[in-house]
């Protein structure tokens, strides 16, 4: 399928590693150049370096905590005029929601609240003049089923997920679209990361968990991040302008509700 974006000018948050980088190569891979960010270079070098060796598009890196005024002013500076944002970046810390104080809720709600949401007005209006945009944020499937242990995760996305109901429907008569992807468990460090605090949190070893609970998943695996990429780039795709305040879950099934 074509998706119609070659030429674009993509932001991709949290792109040098799992979800976020898996983004940055199907946008690059429909013809998308893309600006990659993340805190560390090495890593961001690395993704660019492959990204390059697999497509033909301009691959741009910034390093810049994207959770920060001066990270998101970087950002800005180097992609004024995206057509496509992905939000992303890191989790919370997953723990007992008897040792989190304000700093820990505040932190949380920053990193996985207002750091897309302003993301989304430093940009959404330029993209709505120009006629075209498309804002993908990466949530989490625990907006639907609160995981244990990341109430931290469960309560901020939750916020992030209430507003973009209500703008999304104010900019998408300019074609510009506002959706989330809401992924289960990948298999990418955050993803591993957690089975393992599971695991510990149960007292089991590691391999024991992640063996009960890929046999008890629908699908008997992780994702993998190809995947989630493929659908990100599907909703930043041109004829994807009809789809917009939508949160896709992407959990092979898990989620065990009928809608
Ligand atoms: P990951 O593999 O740990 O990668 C995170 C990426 O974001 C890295 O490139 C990291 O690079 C970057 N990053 C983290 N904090 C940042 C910040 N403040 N500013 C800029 N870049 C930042 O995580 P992932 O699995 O791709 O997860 C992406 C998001 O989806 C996370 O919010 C995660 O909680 C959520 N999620 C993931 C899963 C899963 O199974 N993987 C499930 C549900 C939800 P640097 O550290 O160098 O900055």
């Amino acid at each position: 399928m074509q998706l119609g974006i070659e030429g674009r000018n993509a932001i991709v948050c949290g792109a040098s590693k799992g979800l976020g980088r898996a983004c940055a190569q199907a946008l690059a891979a429909e013809g998308v150049n893309v600006t990659l960010v993340a805190r560390t270079l090495e890593t961001l070098e690395l993704a660019q370096r492959e990204i390059k060796a697999v497509s033909k598009v301009a691959v741009a890196v910034v390093v810049a905590d994207i959770t920060s005024d001066n990270g998101r002013d970087a950002v800005l500076a180097a992609c004024s005029k995206p057509d496509i944002l992905v939000n992303n970046a890191g989790g919370p810390p997953p723990g007992d929601f008897r040792d989190w104080t304000q700093k820990e809720w505040f932190d949380a709600v920053n990193s996985n609240m207002f750091s897309a949401i302003d993301m989304i007005r430093r940009t959404v209006d330029g993209m709505a003049a120009r006629g075209f945009g498309r804002i993908v944020n990466i949530t989490s499937i625990s907006v639907k089923t609160p995981m244990p242990g990341l109430g931290l995760s469960n309560g901020a996305r939750a916020g992030l997920t209430g507003w973009v109901a209500g703008v999304a429907r104010e900019f998408v008569r300019d074609n510009v679209t506002i959706n989330n992807l809401l992924p289960g468990l990948f298999d990418t460090d955050r993803g591993c990361g957690y089975l393992a605090y599971r695991a510990r949190s149960e007292g089991v070893d590691v391999g024991d968990y992640m063996a009960r609970y890929l046999a008890a998943s629908p699908a008997g695996r992780l994702g993998n991040s190809d995947e989630f990429g493929a659908a990100c780039a599907f909703l930043c795709g041109a004829l994807s302008g009809y789809m917009s305040g939508q949160n896709i879950v992407l959990d092979g099934g898990a989620f065990p509700g009928t809608f």
